[in-house]
């Protein structure tokens, strides 16, 4: 009911805890348009009107993982797989710098024909342009981490997917969730504003395990959360499920925002692709954060992680133009720093 509603929104937006039971039922509300005026305030006061462009390189789709919903995993033989050389990734970044972007995030697969070393060397060089760099690579050791925080690295994403450790195992063959937690802890250790998150919809998945997911970033005190629908992807064990609920990752992002005012979200190319007008959505709910897509255009559409990514590849410069429109048709303004998380709330 509405009272109830109200009075749940109210002990978010100003307390930023909230138990499970209650994010669930949150979760279940239909059409909530007091969460997401609150999320957007809440976003106002502790981060500002800054939205901050992130230049995504995806610089290999080989992967040696075998998740059950991506695309890229390594048992899928039906797509064509490529690697950028270094010098590319390099002419990338540089490219990024030139539109006036202050981080380059480097993902790939988990491939391993890019030694630590390789990527030591890319980071630093990257780190010459004086931007920021975030690594999004996988799993690695706790020395592989340390080695390209020391080569300049200065945040990593690595999403837990889902905290529900059994779901977790079920979708992910040869791999723990344990390690996966062991990654996250390691980066905050080693001083990488780390960014995690999840999935939304995944077969299986319940409103509190989605609850329990923001409970989790909470309680690692993420630096920034990214979220998108599970998309099924063909070549995948989950091809012919269905696709998560944009309602719902909306949701998550409001609630995301209002549990943690001051961390950077941004958001996901999965919601601009499953979301008519999922940019604009996604940042009214709370987000702070766009990537724009800096790589090769031959390569996007190779990095089939779901589809429909890579459809409309469009001229960087229309990219950065459009971006640029829709953050000032929302009233925001294009931040102009390294936009790296600044602690507003006491933990
Ligand atoms: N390999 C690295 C990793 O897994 O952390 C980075 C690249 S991976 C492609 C980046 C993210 O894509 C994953 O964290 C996952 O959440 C997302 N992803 C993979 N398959 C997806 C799908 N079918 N729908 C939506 N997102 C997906
Ligand atoms: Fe590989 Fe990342 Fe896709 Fe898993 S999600 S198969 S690790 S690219």
């Amino acid at each position: 009911d509405i009272l109830k509603l109200d009075m749940l929104v109210n002990t978010l937006e100003n307390e930023h805890e909230l138990d499970k039971n209650s994010l669930a039922e949150l979760l279940e509300c239909k059409d909530v348009p007091i969460l997401y005026t609150a999320a957007d305030r809440v976003r106002k006061k502790f981060v500002g009107d800054d939205v901050y462009l992130r230049g995504l390189i995806e610089f290999s789709n080989f992967c040696c993982r075998t998740c059950f919903y991506c695309g890229l995993r390594a048992a899928n033989s039906g797509i064509k797989r490529y690697r950028m050389e270094p010098g590319e990734v390099i002419e990338c970044a540089a490219n990024a710098v030139k539109y006036g972007l202050k981080t380059i995030v480097l993902q790939s697969g988990e491939d391993k024909f890019f030694t630590v070393n390789d990527l030591c060397k890319i980071v630093d060089k990257i780190k010459d342009m004086g931007t920021a760099v975030t690594l999004s690579v996988g799993e690695l050791s706790r020395n592989d981490y340390t080695a390209l925080k020391h080569a300049g690295a200065d945040r990593y994403l690595l999403r837990i997917e889902t905290s529900n450790e059994k779901l977790y195992e079920s979708l992910h063959p040869r791999m723990s969730y344990k390690n996966r937690v062991r990654c996250l802890y390691d980066l905050k250790e080693l001083g990488y504003e780390t960014g995690t998150g999840c999935l939304i919809g995944l077969p299986g998945q319940t409103p509190e395990m989605l609850a329990e997911d923001l409970l989790f970033f909470k309680k690692i005190d993420a630096d920034m959360i990214g979220m998108g629908p599970f998309i099924p992807c063909k070549g995948t064990p989950l091809e012919y499920e269905a696709e998560g609920n944009v309602e719902t990752v909306l949701k998550m992002m409001a609630l995301a925002r209002l549990l943690m005012p001051d961390i950077n979200m941004p958001v996901t190319t999965a919601l601009g692709v499953k979301a008519d007008d999922g940019y604009r959505k996604g940042l009214g709910c709370g987000a702070n954060v766009i990537m724009p897509n800096m790589g090769i255009d031959d390569y996007k559409k190779l990095y089939a992680i779901y589809p429909g990514k890579g459809d409309k590849v469009e001229t960087l410069e229309n990219q950065i133009n459009v971006i640029k429109c829709l953050i000032s048709k929302e009233g925001r303004v294009v931040g102009k720093h390294f936009g790296g998380r600044i602690r507003t709330v006491k933990i």
